[in-house]
């Protein structure tokens, strides 16, 4: 091994990667030649210098490669949860790295020199866009929002729900389970297809501590169906004095259909219909960081952040700077579509996507060979992560077929955010 190591061959290797993983990866070769030799497969010219050099540093690059590694999204789903959802725009990537090599005002009141909150930091920033009275931010997840809210207003009570609202959003996520969690009982009224408004009022019993609505995010409910609006619900918690809280999933801040996307009600919306709290997502439309937001009346914030949960979820410094950088353009409506990389991305001109796809087109036929014809088409992409679930955008994609035309293949769709995505690369 000394000897090995200190040939010519592997100066650039050792250079490269430091002696103490070289001697690493050149003894796991060696145990692989034995193996292989024992097996009467291996060959002598496999131990010349050269030949274990490039072994060794074959190895080393595999192993120094990231395990989070950048894909193309050619799936047709703009907000794809495997693929990381939103995609973030410059000014967020500069605000946290900023945070990352700099120390921070985290939790340090600048005017006052004490102690500070680190919510205080962008609550305002979120009550003025969403009109809310009150907010919190913790990490991770809408997920996170709702067990923290739960836990923190209906442990050991009763929450009441609609059957048809018990839903699973993906992996092993479902209200249900958060319920139980978070030490609520979970009071299901109505059916699957139909709830009434007596249906909740006779529920409401000496336990009930809460009312809520699950937004219907990744599927509907057609046919012979009733739903209780929030604006009808609303008077109901009012009048009995149970906290009314919804589950947004999703949560825009403005209203999609000025950029001829399908309707989505927003929060401030929600929040004005009667919804005494209301969580979603940072990174789902609001095309943000990772991260669960709580807005609403501000005493039911002031309980939530009160509880330890909160502690534990406490919203990061990555967090924060990324998330306050998104929400700062806002402020400015008339830009977001430029600004905002995910509403960008979902507003894309066709002809755009047109573009990019008869652009990617020769790559692909390149990579399938000669049995597959690659051709650009029309084709519809989807906004993903349990938003607009039944609507469909207009798009371009690439369609792989066996060339012998016989035996239609899958398509891939060079979605809205995909295609962007090559831009550069
Ligand atoms: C997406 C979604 C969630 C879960 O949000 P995460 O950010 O993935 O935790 C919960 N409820 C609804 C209605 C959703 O659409």
């Amino acid at each position: 091994m000394e000897r090995v190591l200190a040939s010519r061959e592997f100066e650039a290797v050792i250079a490269g990667y430091g002696r103490t993983q070289t001697l690493a990866a050149l003894r796991a070769s060696l145990d692989d030649w034995r193996r292989d030799a024992r097996a009467g497969r291996a060959s002598v010219d496999a131990l010349g210098d050269a030949a274990l050099a490039r072994t060794v540093d074959a190895a080393l690059a595999k192993r120094a490669q990231s395990n989070v590694r950048s894909v193309f999204n050619l799936t047709g789903t703009v907000l794809h949860t495997n693929l990381g959802r939103a995609l973030l725009p410059d000014e967020a990537v500069q605000a946290v790295a900023e945070v990352l090599t700099r120390q921070a005002n985290v939790e340090f009141d600048l005017d006052t020199g004490a102690r500070g909150d680190r919510d205080d930091l962008i609550s305002g920033l979120i009550c003025e866009l969403t009109g809310a009275e009150g907010a919190t931010v913790v990490e991770q997840h809408n997920a996170a929002a709702m067990l923290l809210t739960l836990s923190a207003l209906a442990s050991r009570k009763e929450v009441i729900v609609s059957r048809g609202e018990l839903v699973e959003i993906g992996g092993a996520f479902r209200i249900p389970d958060i319920m139980s969690r978070a030490g609520a009982k979970l009071r299901e009224v109505g059916t699957t297809n139909r709830t009434h408004l007596k249906d909740y009022e006779d529920a409401i019993g000496p336990k009930a501590a809460l009312l809520m609505k699950v937004h219907c995010s990744n599927y509907a409910v057609t046919g012979f169906t009733k739903e209780v609006s929030l604006a009808e619900l609303a008077p109901l918690a009012k009048a009995r004095a149970l906290p009314l809280a919804v589950d947004l999933g999703s949560g825009t801040l403005v209203d999609l259909v000025q950029w001829g996307l399908p309707r989505e009600a927003t929060v401030r919306e929600t929040a004005a219909a009667g919804a005494d709290l209301v969580t979603f997502s940072g990174d789902k439309l609001l095309g943000g960081p990772q991260a669960g937001l709580i807005v609403g009346r501000r005493d039911l914030v002031a309980k939530i952040k009160k509880h330890p949960l909160k502690r534990a979820l406490r919203v990061g410094k990555l967090t924060l700077a990324s998330l306050e950088a998104v929400l700062r353009l806002y402020r400015a409506p008339e830009t977001l579509h430029e600004r905002l990389t995910t509403l960008r991305f979902l507003t894309r001109p066709t002809d755009a996507m047109r573009i990019a796809a008869k652009r990617t087109r020769p790559a692909l036929q390149r990579m399938a060979g000669d049995a597959y014809a690659v051709t650009a088409e029309p084709m519809f992409s989807q906004i993903g992560s349990g938003a607009l679930p039944v609507d469909v955008l207009p798009s371009y994609g690439l369609a792989v077929r066996m060339a012998s035309g016989k035996r239609p293949g899958g398509q891939l769709t060079a979605s809205r955010g995909g295609c962007a995505n090559c831009r550069g690369r």
